[in-house]
């Protein structure tokens, strides 16, 4: 009679299983972030990854996640890396710094007409827009919601933020005010375009 394997050994088997899809998942991911910074190098106009990745982050944040701070956070830069990167967009006529209404020791980015220009023509790159375009469109929404489950629970386990889309936060109050949404958090009025920015106080709604 054939030995059946213990409890013991099947959890082993599965745990082995699931380490080595983990294995070939991280590997798949280094790949794609390795094809992604390479074609942002090659983008002709000097600038590097982490530049491109401050412009697109600039592109879709809100009020609340401009701050040199947010971008440096997104980014995963250290600080003193972020600011110069900052600096060089800025010399480079890519962003604007502008004060805080409220308060003065807290500045803003945004993003010129020419950075605006360049997110529009370089992010993604053509490649990528290309590849991700092949797919069926359940294939792509698949691919987004399973990777913003992976990367928001890897985010999580750090501690980090998640920096999600507004309209999926817990503190998101659709249609709480007469002309707009509301955020929950700060109490101010959201617009629909705003609703489907990324925020830095973004929290999931508990499960
Ligand atoms: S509802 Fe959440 S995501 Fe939206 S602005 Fe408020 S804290 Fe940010």
């Amino acid at each position: 009679m054939r030995n059946r394997p213990g409890i013991v050994n099947l959890v082993s088997i599965r745990y082995n299983i699931c380490m080595d899809q983990a294995g070939r998942i991280a590997s798949l991911i280094e790949r794609l972030g390795n094809l992604l910074r390479a074609e942002e190098r090659t983008s002709g106009t000097g600038l590097l990854p982490v530049h491109v990745q401050m412009l697109s982050y600039l592109s879709v944040c809100n009020r609340y996640s401009d701050t040199p701070a947010a971008v440096t956070e997104f980014v995963g830069a250290t600080k003193g890396t972020s600011s110069q990167s900052i600096a060089v967009l800025e010399r480079k006529g890519f962003l604007r710094k502008r004060p805080d209404g409220a308060d003065g020791r807290v500045v803003h980015l945004s993003l010129t007409a020419k950075g605006r220009r360049f997110v529009e023509n370089n992010f993604p790159p053509d490649a990528f827009g290309a590849a991700i375009g092949k797919m069926k469109p359940g294939d792509r929404e698949s691919l987004t919601r399973l990777l913003t489950g992976l990367l928001s629970s890897l985010q999580k386990g750090n501690g980090g933020r998640t920096f999600g889309v507004c309209h999926t936060c817990r503190y998101f109050r659709r249609d709480a005010l007469p002309d707009s949404h509301q955020c929950g958090l700060t109490l101010e009025p959201l617009s629909g375009d705003e609703s489907i920015k990324i925020c830095r106080e973004h929290e999931r709604p508990a499960a």
